[in-house]
C-alpha cells in the first residue's frame, strides 16, 4: 500500500539516494529533573540511562558510539547515510562550548548527514 503521507524515510532517500538511518547517541549529559537544579526523581519519560544506551556512562566517546552504530546499521539495514541522535537526557543542557564540540565532533564523520536532538523546552536558551 502506498503511504498517503509524504514519510520522513522516503524524504531522507530522495535527498541522499539511500537509506538514512539513526544512530542513537549518549553524550554523557544530564537533565534538571535528575541532577537537582528541579528535582532528582527523573520524570516518568526515561529510565535512569536516560532512555539511551548508557554508552556514556561506559566511557564510550560519540565517535566511538557512531563508529559502532554506522557498522551496525550498514548491517541490519544497508544504510549508507546517518543522522546523529543525541537521545539520552536533555543534550541542550550544558555549556555551549561543549556542546558545540559534541555536535561538531559527530558531524565530522563520514556519512554523517545531520543531527536529532533530543531536549526539553527550558534548556533551550538565547
Ligand atoms: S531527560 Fe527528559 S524524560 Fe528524562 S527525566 Fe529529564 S525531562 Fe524527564
Amino acid at each position: 500500500m502506498t503511504n498517503r503521507y509524504y514519510d520522513l524515510n522516503s524524504y531522507l532517500r530522495n535527498i541522499f539516494g539511500c537509506r538514512v538511518q539513526k544512530i542513537s547517541l549518549d553524550a554523557g549529559l544530564t537533565c534538571p529533573n535528575r541532577d537537582g537544579r528541579i528535582s532528582t526523581g527523573g520524570c516518568m519519560y526515561c529510565n535512569s540511562r536516560g532512555s539511551g544506551t548508557g554508552a556514556g556512562s561506559q566511557g564510550l566517546s560519540i565517535t566511538e558510539q557512531i563508529m559502532r552504530g554506522k557498522e551496525f546499521l550498514k548491517k541490519r539495514y544497508k544504510a549508507q547515510k546517518f543522522i546523529a541522535y543525541f537521545q539520552s537526557f536533555s543534550n541542550t543542557y550544558g555549556p555551549y562550548e561543549k556542546l558545540k564540540g559534541l555536535y561538531e565532533e559527530a558531524l565530522a564523520i563520514d556519512d554523517i548527514v545531520g543531527l536529532s536532538i533530543g531536549t526539553r523546552p527550558d534548556c533551550v536558551d538565547e
